[in-house]
């Protein structure tokens, strides 16, 4: 597959360098030259392939051929030893995205990302250092991903003392390929850093340096596959239950059978959304021709999306905390590659765009745990609530609709306990607790941290 830059088709690159770079030299996005559909023996079996099968098909026209067949299957593998079950929660499905070792979804990406890496750059003598800026959620997730991979070393920058004592584990307590920098400033100060870093010439000729953030396509391409393993089991009419392999956060308060989804119907995914990369995994799920309807675009009330699928302008501001604070993004990087892909009057077709205040999204998780004993985090809960916004409950014969889960609501157990009452902790987690953090405190300049980068 050849990629192109959002802003200019003039220069295609391959795989590796669309990786390894992360941002084309213009400062635009990397696209793939085209998204192909899945050979029709896929597309009619996904309902009942196995999550590594459909994840070989997703990834392989995007990475072919530099990546052989067999070798992309280790990958898939090694990075996926948990999936992503659909199951029922009152009239609609959750599609739970949090079973991976960081418990958010970025696991998906990051893991695959981790691999991919290492296995391009497997001929080069000099190990490779991920610069990463992190206000909470991606650190941890990268860190993770590239924990004990070889050649490959981590640097990730966070705000000291703005991140979670639980967040701060995840970046800081793992050790060994992994070095936590907490920064004497803002998450915009790290990631000022972060650039200046790759603009230092001097630093590029002694460090091979690289990034790991979300407009990376290696990590968005591998978010397509629980799209289309999803779509595929509601188009057949399964849905998952509570399997020992993956545990409900809470038995349903109801003992009524699961209900199945009708088959042969599309689904409609109603997906959290901050810099807009998972929502873009979707759309080339759904261009690969995954039996999807279309989705729905959540924010909190960071709205720039919603408000341009309402009005057809962009208008980029700053952002605003919230509760929901992994979506709090008000300049969504993702949107460039959307709007690359795809025209104004096509996106409004596909995507219904609605945003959620915080009061509104503490409601809906109050409301979940009290009418289906299931728990939301705030962010699937901003999901929850603007599924409730725009689907009137009336209309059931638009399909199946699943809201997506994007972190397990103990990771932010601080907002959810308090209108839920106790939350059950997964293991991957209580781990992550238990883990000593070190990190080396730097002042939010350059020179330290270049220096600082020599000797980690
Ligand atoms: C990163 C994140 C999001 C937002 O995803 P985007 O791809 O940036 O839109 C939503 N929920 C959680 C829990 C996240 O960590």
């Amino acid at each position: 597959m050849r990629y192109y830059s959002t802003r200019n088709r003039s220069h295609p690159v391959n795989f590796e360098t669309a990786a390894l770079t992360g941002l084309a030299p213009d400062g635009g996005l990397f696209i793939p030259e085209n998204i192909p559909p899945y050979p029709a023996a896929v597309r009619s079996s996904l309902g009942t392939m196995r999550f590594h099968d459909i994840a070989f098909e997703t990834i392989k026209p995007f990475v072919h051929p530099e990546i052989p067949d067999s070798q992309l299957m280790d990958l898939v593998l090694s990075a996926y030893s948990f999936e992503a079950p659909l199951i029922p929660v009152g009239d609609r499905l959750v599609l739970e995205l949090f079973h991976g070792p960081t418990a958010a979804f970025k696991d998906f990406g990051a893991r695959f990302m981790a691999r991919a890496f290492s296995w391009l750059r497997r001929n080069e003598d000099r190990p490779l250092r991920i610069l990463v800026a992190t206000s909470g959620d991606t650190g941890g997730a990268v860190a993770d991903g590239f924990f004990g991979i070889p050649g490959i070393s981590v640097t990730v920058l966070y705000p000291k003392g703005r991140v979670s004592p639980l967040q701060e584990r995840q970046i800081a307590g793992l050790g060994g390929n992994i070095s936590a920098l907490a920064v004497e400033g803002s998450f915009d100060d790290c990631q000022r850093l972060v650039k200046a870093a790759f603009s230092d010439k001097e630093l590029q000729k002694r460090l091979v340096l690289s990034s790991a953030n979300s407009i990376n396509i290696s990590r968005l391409i591998p978010q397509a596959v629980y799209y289309a393993a999803a779509a595929g089991k509601a188009f057949a009419g399964r849905v998952d239950d509570d399997g020992e392999a993956t545990p409900r956060l809470v038995s349903r308060i109801t003992e009524t059978e699961p209900e199945k989804t009708e088959a042969g119907q599309p689904i409609s995914f109603c997906v959290p959304s901050g810099n807009f990369g998972n929502l873009t995994a979707g759309l080339y799920a759904m261009k690969m021709e995954a039996p999807i309807l279309g989705f729905i675009a959540a924010t909190n009330i960071n709205k720039t999306v919603p408000d341009y699928l309402a009005t057809g302008l962009y208008e980029a501001r700053p952002s605003r905390p919230t509760i929901s604070n992994a979506m709090d993004v008000g300049a969504p990087s993702n949107f460039e590659r959307m709007s690359a892909h795809w025209s104004y009057e096509t996106l409004r077709q596909d995507i219904r765009g609605t945003s959620v205040s915080d009061l509104d999204t503490r409601k809906a998780i109050f409301r979940v745990r009290e009418k289906y004993g299931y728990f939301l985090d705030p962010h699937g809960a901003v999901g929850w609530e603007a599924a409730d916004n725009l689907v009137p409950r009336s209309s059931s014969n638009s399909g199946p609709l699943a809201v997506l889960a994007t972190a397990h609501p103990a990771k932010f157990a601080e907002t959810v306990e308090p209108l839920t009452g106790p939350l059950p902790v997964p293991n991957s987690l209580k781990q992550a607790m238990q883990r000593v953090p070190e990190f080396l405190t730097i002042p939010a300049d350059l020179s330290t941290l270049v220096e600082v980068l020599e000797t980690l």
